[in-house]
């Protein structure tokens, strides 16, 4: 017998770890194969009805490339996009990190959530079942959240004092209903506050937010707080921030606590309303608190976000560089703040992202700042916005001082490290000259510091080892197919020292005559062996790097010097074997072997006139 509806995706996921309701435990209704049998189904049924690419966008900015898009990967760090879609297969995969999957693969790693989770949140997206009664994990969490968000708003409409409070905020009705602010009254919970939301109490309780005191009383953590519902990138309610609004009260701010669906460190209060502005300013600027997000959105910023109190973490930027490279830093004025901001250098250096700071005066947080000076005032202070490294700059030389040598002695040693982590040589060329202007030493002892990066920016010029440059040529043509007439002929491919990468090059040019201009990405499928597709996409990836107008230069210098390298050694080659004939007085042998000889040192006498 089978209990109507015994095998939902969510019975079938608690069958499988062990949590399924008794009473369904009927006939042997969850059986594995049975539930096995339904995921599957399940999953067809999502993944034929989502798109690969309306998930992923959420996520990440995408653009067009050819038959793909591309973005910059949201699960390692990168400057070039290697993060691809493909919506033909409904597939992703990023040449950089080789993570990849389907729609619902991209889901799960994102939201760190398991695979039937994601699978769940999908499905219930695309209405397949009204997944998930039966567990307490994200689907039914975020919807608890989201009726606790429209309670709180209501409260916090009937209650004047709050209303007030903000209101002495300038913060204004258009505003509270924007961002839902609410209240929660003091009030302890019976089990008719569960009936009248519609959500179990358990549920409740397994957000955190509402907590249970050993005689059974039910209380709010946000007691007596006004609210600030805190979304995930699509708008869905992921926690809270709670603000006391009695003067003195401690502490001041409180969050919802740490849950699978509500991490500190990944959260931007206010992305879902800011990606679209930012990726139109092409700037994010991130403040500290959600009602410095507030102020400033009310007064039309609205390419702001806010860390939750918290300084700044890799997991953010990797999700805000989705929208921009472009992040300023609006900081109070205090030191310590300025100093955590520092530490962002090298990270956003890594990501190639353009960090700069704003600090605000003494005793002035966004929202203050802007309540005091409005729109004129911010712009003011956005206009004089610095590097980081300026700032840090600045910093250093203040601290060590620049009067005398150990000062600048000890200035030298603390800035170089970050020079030298700079990746973008025209940045790190004027960084050089400053530091040669501060400090008095002339500019080209420090290149002797920054022998690397100088290499790097040499990169497509100098000599370089038969492997480096053959990898080199192979990127080049790869990024630029038009290239490929020069090595095709050549024989090339068989020549080149790393096999895997002759054999790229070789595949490459086969590939070429059925598909005229070739899309790398695609190309990459036709290679089964793993090492031959990293190979394939680390020379794409170098190539993609030499400048514009060195490449064609690169290419036909690497085929003349090989070109010359195997004349010589066919030359050395022959004039052994002569010696030979000439041993065994083999006189046929000689007259072909000289004749061979003379038309090497024709191709050479050649050669060395052009
Ligand atoms: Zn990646």
């Amino acid at each position: 017998m089978l209990v109507e509806g015994a095998l939902s995706p969510s019975n079938c996921r608690a069958f499988m770890s062990g949590e399924a309701p008794r009473a369904l435990l009927v006939e042997g209704a969850l059986s594995p194969s049975n539930c096995r049998t339904t995921m599957i189904s399940v999953l067809d049924e999502v993944l034929e009805k989502v798109n690969i690419l309306d998930i992923v966008s959420q996520y990440v900015k995408l653009r067009r490339t050819g038959r793909n898009f591309v973005g910059l990967c949201p699960f390692h760090k990168e400057k070039t996009p290697s993060f691809t879609v493909n919506t033909e297969k409904q597939i992703y995969y990023c040449f950089g990190c080789h993570e990849g999957g389907n729609a619902v693969n991209f889901l799960a790693k994102y939201e760190r959530s398991s695979f039937s989770e994601a699978l769940e949140t999908l499905a219930h997206e695309v209405g397949i079942e009204a997944a998930g009664r039966l567990s307490a994990r994200r689907t039914p969490v975020i919807d608890a959240l989201s009726k606790l968000a429209d309670y709180y708003h209501e409260s916090l409409l009937r209650y004047a004092p709050a209303v007030k409070y903000l209101d002495d905020r300038q913060i204004k009705g258009p505003v509270i209903a924007e961002f839902k602010l609410g209240y929660s009254e003091r009030s302890i919970y019976g089990k008719e506050f569960a009936k009248r939301l519609g959500i179990p109490m358990d549920l409740l309780l397994s957000t955190g937010i509402l907590k249970m005191r050993d005689g059974g009383e039910v209380y709010d953590i946000f007691r007596g707080r006004v609210v600030v519902p805190i979304s995930d990138m699509r708008g869905k309610v992921i926690g809270f921030g709670g603000r006391a609004i009695v003067r003195d009260a401690l502490p001041k701010y409180i969050n919802s606590p740490e849950s699978p669906v509500f991490s500190k460190r990944s959260v931007l209060y206010g992305v879902d309303k800011a990606k679209r502005e930012i990726t139109e300013k092409d700037e994010a600027i991130i403040v500290e608190g959600y009602f410095d997000l507030i102020a400033l959105h009310a007064a039309g910023i609205k390419n702001s976000v806010a860390t939750l109190g918290t300084s700044v973490t890799e997991e953010q930027i990797s999700r805000l560089r989705n929208y921009t490279e472009n992040i300023t830093l609006m900081l109070d004025g205090d030191e310590a703040g300025v100093k955590s901001a520092l530490r962002l250098i090298t990270l956003f250096a890594e990501m190639g992202i353009n960090g700069t700071m704003v600090v605000l005066p003494e005793g002035h947080d966004p929202d203050s700042f802007i309540r005091l000076h409005g729109l004129p005032g911010f712009q003011r202070v956005m206009g004089e916005k610095k590097a980081l490294l300026d700032y840090f700059f600045d910093l250093h030389v203040k601290k060590h001082g620049m009067g005398t040598l150990e000062g600048r002695m000890a200035f030298i040693r603390s800035v170089v490290p970050y020079i030298e982590g700079m990746r973008d040589a025209v940045k790190k060329r004027l960084y050089i000259q400053r530091l040669a202007e501060l400090t008095g030493v002339e500019e080209y002892r420090f290149w002797d510091t920054f022998r690397d990066g100088r290499r790097e920016t040499e990169r497509c010029e100098g000599e370089e080892t038969g492997s480096a440059i053959e990898e080199k040529v192979v990127g080049i043509v790869m990024n630029r197919p038009e290239l490929l007439r020069l090595v095709k002929g050549t024989g090339v491919e068989a020549t080149i020292g790393d096999r895997d990468l002759g054999e790229v090059l070789s595949r490459l040019l086969k590939y070429e005559e059925e598909h005229p201009d070739p899309d790398i990405k695609l190309f990459l499928n036709v290679l089964e062996r793993p090492e031959l597709r990293e190979k394939a996409v680390a020379a794409a990836l170098g190539g993609a790097e030499c400048d514009e107008q060195e490449v064609g230069r690169i290419v036909s210098d690497y085929l003349c010097h090989r070109e010359n390298k195997l004349i010589r050694e066919q030359g050395r080659e022959i004039t052994e074997k002569l010696v030979e004939a000439e041993k065994r007085g083999d006189e046929e042998a000689l007259r072909e072997l000289l004749e061979r000889k003379k038309n090497v040192l024709t191709a050479m006498k050649n050669k060395s006139a052009k």
